[in-house]
């Protein structure tokens, strides 16, 4: 019998309220999916990372606030929301040991920026004061609604999985990544040029979108088909 794969899910942690907690988006997403939902808890030392990625066939790097300046080595400009650097770390200490040892991640919206930091590269801040000629992408559309269209990079994983060249998205975020890492190539853009999916073409699978899948499960097809192509690559 062929065993579900577990998925991690990292999430939110508001240690004052006591609470640990993804969107329950995520946790269908991965179930209707074929794998198995597991939430992680905040890991501070690479040596917890590791113990933790030794319970998980993948990794889910969840959408959420911004990454704190101080991991971008960068002082912070106006325009910057709100940060937890508890989850910021954890995030990143998981994502490097999953990187390292080429388990399979899916990034989304922070999740993007995330593998990003993590695997070298760099992000915008703020989208309005840094990218201004940039198209509003924080959308006023409930979130199950495309906001964009995005072009899909032919030949690349994204591609393959969705078997289309564009397709709506939609788009919640004010941060972007606006350097790819070395080894990573760009899977989709929208209009403007913003980037909207990064993936490391030598990994099993490792890909970041900056649009929201998981809460377009019920709208569109493509969101199905993400989730489920991750799922398999983590048997
Ligand atoms: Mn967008």
């Amino acid at each position: 019998m062929l065993l579900k794969p577990v998925i991690g899910i990292t999430a939110a942690h508001c240690s004052e309220e006591l609470k640990t907690f993804p969107r329950h988006y995520y946790v269908e997403s991965i179930r209707n999916a074929g794998g198995i939902p597991l939430i992680l808890p905040p890991v501070r030392t690479s040596e917890e990372a590791s113990e933790v990625l030794h319970l998980i066939h993948g990794l889910l790097l969840t959408g959420g606030g911004d990454i704190s300046p101080v991991y971008l080595r960068e002082d912070p400009r106006h325009g910057i929301g709100q940060c937890f650097p508890e989850r910021d770390l954890s995030e990143l200490l998981l994502t490097q040991l999953a990187l390292q040892h080429d388990l399979p991640i899916l990034g989304i919206c922070r999740g993007i920026q995330v593998l990003a930091v993590a695997a070298g590269g760099e992000i915008y801040q703020d989208i309005p004061s840094q990218y201004p000629r940039g198209m509003q992408h924080r959308q006023t559309a409930p979130r199950q609604y495309a906001w964009h269209d995005v072009d899909v990079l032919e030949g690349s994983l994204l591609y393959r999985l969705l078997a289309e060249g564009k397709i709506g998205v939609n788009s919640l975020h004010h941060q972007a990544v606006s350097v790819s890492p070395q080894g990573f190539i760009q899977n989709a853009r929208s209009s403007d040029g913003m980037i909207e999916g990064i993936e490391k073409p030598d990994a099993k699978f490792c890909l970041g979108v900056q649009w929201h899948p998981e809460s377009m499960m019920e709208t569109e097809v493509h969101s199905k088909v993400l989730f489920r192509g991750f799922v398999e690559a983590c048997r």
